[in-house]
């Protein structure tokens, strides 16, 4: 059964990836300064690197199972089909792609495209790097969102928290690390 309130988004598809423990945290409405910081550096960063000609876009779609999805793009350049997301650095690069596709998905579900009818695509920018990746949505991530969005589903309703990651690298830089180990 899917919470009343449960609204999944980018950011918690993303916690999701790197850490499910990360995610129950997160849907108990527990948010370290250090994460709301590092939400506000993005946004400082994307005004400061890129202006405001592209827009920001917020998106609400169902998942194929009913869970209210929800999405706030840091911008979207909608004549030329591409979302952008701007990003720090690349330590949790599979997370951004997850949370990028994610956004791509919303789009998709709630029949989206491009003037021309192409789907749109994604950008993760990283311009304290200089480097930019670029995003699709395949065949196979659907299935994997719909797993995930299932997945955070049960997290929400469950009572204990996952595991501590067994592989720690992640922790050290997690806000959560003392929560976690003390
Ligand atoms: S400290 Fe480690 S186990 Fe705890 S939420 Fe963060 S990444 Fe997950």
């Amino acid at each position: 059964m899917i919470p009343k309130s449960l609204r999944i988004g980018g950011m918690l598809i993303g916690y999701y990836r790197l850490c499910p423990r990360k995610a129950w945290w997160s849907l108990r409405g527990i948010a370290m300064e250090q994460e709301s910081d590092a939400v506000a550096l993005g946004r400082l960063l994307d005004e400061a690197s890129y202006g405001r000609s592209d827009k920001q876009l917020e998106i609400e779609a169902e998942a194929p199972d009913g869970t209210p999805l929800v999405g706030k793009i840091d911008r979207a350049n909608l004549k030329h089909g591409v979302l952008h997301e701007t990003k720090k650095g690349r330590s949790c690069e599979d997370a951004h792609r997850w949370q990028l596709r994610f956004y791509l998905w919303l789009l998709y579900r709630n029949g989206v495209t491009r003037p021309d009818g192409v789907p749109f695509s994604g950008q993760l920018d990283y311009p304290l790097l200089r480097r930019t990746e670029a995003i699709f949505l395949e065949a196979e991530h659907f299935i994997e969102l719909e797993n995930n969005v299932a997945a955070i589903s049960s997290l929400a309703i469950q009572e204990i928290p996952p595991p501590v990651l067994t592989q720690r690298s992640f922790c050290a830089k997690c806000s959560f690390e003392e929560l976690c180990l003390g």
